[in-house]
């Protein structure tokens, strides 16, 4: 049967985002590589017309594998169910978001099934033979690797945010469903779960990023991007270093061992522009680098590059907003 499938991990009423961040890779990339956009989920019978959204999003079909008990997730329970799938209907792909859920998944079939797995892919593509070439910074994350795999299906995690989701149109395709009619004893054992409230980090869906490193020189410098993001409706990011340092949390953390982050207008203050840190804002729009380095790699790939100290840019940029918020800008308006 093939197809290009899409781990469908349900997350309280609809499918996690980075589903639809995989749907919207698999659309590009299925064509090319021959086959249909297949979903496999699974969950209780009930949220049958929650799992049809994903059709109006790219996916040619959902497989929906039906038991009451499939209503949290067991990464044992699924990763056979879901490995006992792949047996018998031998996809070509198969993409799972790099999330706690896809993490212990697919390791689980990839080890099961004796197939190769790439972790935390940033890019992909199809090469003359019509392989997915599964991209990703690698040996210490300095270089982008290419990997292919020899055995399938070709199996690869990719961190949420690190793609545009799908945009959603008509409804093409169908919901398979499969009632399973027993599964293992293990899985009879009932435990109750209640799902901690989701907190997601605010940095993932920022339309403005106000990002800093260690060229501020010092967390009292760099505690006025707070101010700047106030101002500009924005979140705070940092590289790695100034995590370590102390000067902020480390789930403001940007890039391989931080969030992916992908807004309209990225500000970075003193950032070097290590891999390691670029490949977490391969989806902003516009990157704008301070920098007293000409030479440092953010200021060759910014859009804007402003060559200065930052300790003195970030106050005089929070100044001027100030004065044009108060309308003291020159112009009156
Ligand atoms: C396995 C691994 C994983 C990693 N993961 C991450 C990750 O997820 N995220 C991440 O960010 N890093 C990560 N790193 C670290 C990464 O390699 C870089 O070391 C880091 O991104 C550099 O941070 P920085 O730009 O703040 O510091 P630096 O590289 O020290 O750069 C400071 C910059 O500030 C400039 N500067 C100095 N003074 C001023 C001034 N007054 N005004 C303006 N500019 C000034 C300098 O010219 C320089 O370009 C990882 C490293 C490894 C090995």
């Amino acid at each position: 049967m093939a197809g290009f499938w899409i781990y469908g991990e349900w997350a309280e009423d609809d499918f996690h985002p980075v589903v639809y961040e995989l749907l919207g890779v698999a659309r590009t990339l299925a064509p090319r590589l021959g086959q249909r956009v297949v979903v496999v989920t699974l969950g209780p019978e009930d949220r049958k017309t929650g799992v049809e959204k994903v059709l109006s999003y790219g996916a040619e079909e959902v497989l929906f594998l039906v038991h009451p008990e499939l209503d949290y997730f067991r990464d044992d329970l699924f990763g056979r169910l879901l490995g006992d799938m792949v047996r018998e209907r031998r996809p070509e792909v198969f993409l799972f978001g790099a999330t706690s859920e896809g993490q212990a998944l697919a390791p689980r079939i990839a080890g099961e099934l004796g197939l190769g797995l790439t972790a935390h892919c940033t890019a992909f593509e199809v090469d003359e033979e019509g392989r997915l070439v599964q991209i990703r910074p690698s040996f210490g994350e300095n270089i982008m690797a290419k990997i292919v795999s020899r055995t399938r299906p070709q199996m690869a995690t990719v961190r949420p945010g690190v793609f545009p989701k799908a945009e959603p149109g008509e409804p093409r395709g169908r919901v398979e469903e499969i009632k399973l009619a027993a599964l293992p004893p293990s899985a009879l054992v009932r435990r109750a779960v209640r799902p901690l409230p989701r907190v997601e980090n605010p940095l993932t869906r920022a339309r403005v990023v106000v990002a800093g490193g260690r060229g501020l020189q010092s967390k009292e410098n760099f505690a006025q991007l707070f101010e700047l993001a106030e101002l500009l409706s924005g979140a705070v990011g940092a590289t790695r270093p100034v995590c370590h340092l102390g000067w902020i949390s480390e789930e403001h953390m940007i890039g391989v061992s931080g969030v992916s982050v992908a807004p309209k207008l990225y500000l970075g203050f003193g950032i070097s522009g290590a891999l390691q840190h670029t490949v977490g804002i391969q989806g902003a729009e516009t990157v704008v680098a301070i920098n007293i380095d000409p030479e440092a790699p953010l200021m060759k790939q910014a859009d804007i590059a402003v060559v200065g100290d930052a300790r003195r840019i970030l106050p005089a940029l929070i100044r001027r907003i100030r004065e044009i918020k108060e309308g003291k800008n020159g112009s009156g308006s």
